[in-house]
């Protein structure tokens, strides 16, 4: 009978899904109308019932009369002992009762060594977490900027699994630290706990191992070995956008971690509210726990990441040529210790000591937009661009909302970002005077306090007017 079934769904699903979904299942039983089948994991019960629930459904119908029913006999790998042992358990879509017998039947271990995801041995298992030894708490300096984000991340490595910050997502943007603090929570649990499973991946390098396993039909293991861990720390969650399926696989091992109490850290460039193109119920879930941000560090903490990071590298800096740097560069660490990194290998090139005029001559190229103004023309580009709204508008006397808020920003935009006066940004934004502009960046300023929404408009714009 099942062999029958899957010549059906083979011609009714894509080839590829077949191999992946339908191959490693085994029909096992046929006990009137009931026919039982085997799937190699809960997680595969999980996902046929959720993607082919439909056409099972109906090909055991169509071969067994509309009193046909399917049962599931699924191998649970324990991920402690390793010790499987099957379970049954009906198929929804047929309504019936779920049966909560396990039957303790040994199965075959997966003896393919090739395949990265299996986790060999019986006893402990032991896991190459990938963590980078050089990011731990001990130096990541500690700012008004990334406070909650630290102390939140040092509770978690202290007790995994155990904190409501579950998940715990760290966002930010680019070079502030994210990737530096999520590994030292792992590293810290590795130093304190050991014997705990812990992984680092990047979301770009889970989608690869995805793709990959899909292809190679390992797609089990791949499930299984995530699922075995104690902490997951997933970097730049944002790589997600656009990727259903491997949403839909991060979605089941995600439910199945935290069920099972696991630790689960994430990074992202923007708060869960804000991102997109990631399925809603992953979303949702993401906004569990905790979401602390990192901002810019202001300029004692910038200061004081570069006398860090000078320290460990055995260097000595006049506190002039410090203070410096950390001025001229103020919207990333890494391009902070990347400005250091270039004076130090100048001044070994040219054989020159560092001191604060030999900084101001090699960091002038460093600095961007130190002469390229931006002129108030392109800030309103930008903004108009943004909301969608015609550019004329911006000067013109319309009162209406979007047009106020696109007309004030500008205003506010140009204050900051240009060396125009309150009078010529007025003269300029519609022939308004100098007051109107002092009122509308007063407005913004308000605006970005308690609106948050509004605050990431003007964030957003800011970026790509940074970018140019
Ligand atoms: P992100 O993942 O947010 O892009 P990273 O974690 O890669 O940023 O950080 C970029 C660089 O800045 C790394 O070398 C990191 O060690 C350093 N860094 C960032 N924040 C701090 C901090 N608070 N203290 C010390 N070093 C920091
Ligand atoms: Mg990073």
């Amino acid at each position: 009978v099942w062999n029958s079934c899957l010549q059906v769904i083979k011609d009714n699903i894509p080839a590829q899904s077949f191999k992946t979904w339908f191959e490693p299942v085994k029909a096992v039983r046929l006990e009137g109308n009931v026919l039982t089948i085997q799937v190699p994991s809960l997680f595969f019960y999980e996902w046929l019932e959720e993607h082919y629930v439909g056409i099972l459904r109906k090909t055991v119908k169509k071969f067994l009369g509309e009193q046909g029913r399917l049962e599931y006999n699924i191998v649970i790998e324990k991920s402690s002992t390793n010790v499987p042992y099957t379970t049954n358990l009906p198929s929804t879509g047929n309504g019936a009762e779920a049966k909560k017998q396990s039957i303790p039947v040994p199965v075959a271990l997966n003896k393919n060594i090739k395949n990265p995801f299996v986790i060999p041995g019986l006893k402990k298992l032991q896991v190459d977490p990938q963590l980078n030894q050089n990011y731990t708490f001990d130096n990541f300096i500690e700012g008004e900027c990334n406070r909650l984000a630290r102390s939140a991340g040092y509770a978690v490595a202290n007790k995994p699994g155990g904190t409501s910050f579950n998940p715990l997502m760290i966002y930010g943007d680019v070079g502030l630290g994210k990737t530096h603090l999520a590994q030292a929570i792992g590293n810290e649990i590795k130093k304190n706990l050991s014997d705990k499973l812990v992984i680092y991946v990047s979301c770009e390098k889970f989608c690869q191992q995805f793709v990959d396993s899909l292809k190679n039909n390992t797609i089990n293991d791949f499930v299984n070995f995530y699922q075995a861990m104690d902490v997951i720390i997933m970097d730049d969650v944002h790589n997600f956008a656009g990727k259903e399926k491997t949403q839909d696989i991060f979605f089941h091992i995600f439910n199945h971690l935290h069920q099972s109490g696991k630790q689960i850290i994430l990074t992202s460039d923007k708060a869960p509210k804000d991102l997109s193109g990631l399925e809603e119920r992953l979303l949702s879930r993401f906004k569990w726990g905790l979401s602390a941000d990192i901002q810019i560090p202001d300029l004692e903490t910038r200061m004081a990441i570069l006398k860090k990071k000078m320290y460990s590298d055995g260097i000595e800096l006049p506190d002039s040529v410090v203070e410096y740097v950390a001025t001229q560069i103020d919207n990333s660490v890494r391009e902070l210790e990347g400005a250091m990194v270039s004076l130090l290998a100048q001044s070994t090139l040219n054989k020159k000591e560092i001191d604060l005029n030999l900084a101001k001559s090699m960091l002038k190229n460093f600095v961007k937009n130190t002469n390229k103004e931006i002129s108030m023309e392109y800030i309103q580009k930008l903004v108009c661009e943004y909301f969608e709204v015609p550019v004329e508008m911006v000067k013109s006397k319309v009162r209406k909302r979007e047009i106020v808020q696109a007309r004030q920003i500008s205003m506010y935009l140009a204050k900051n970002h240009t060396k125009s006066s309150l009078k010529s940004i007025g003269n300029f934004f519609g022939g308004r005077d100098h007051s109107t502009v002092i009122y509308a960046c007063q407005t913004v300023e308000d605006l970005i306090e308690t609106d948050k929404k509004f605050k990431t408009y003007v964030q957003d714009i800011q970026k790509k007017l940074k970018a140019s």
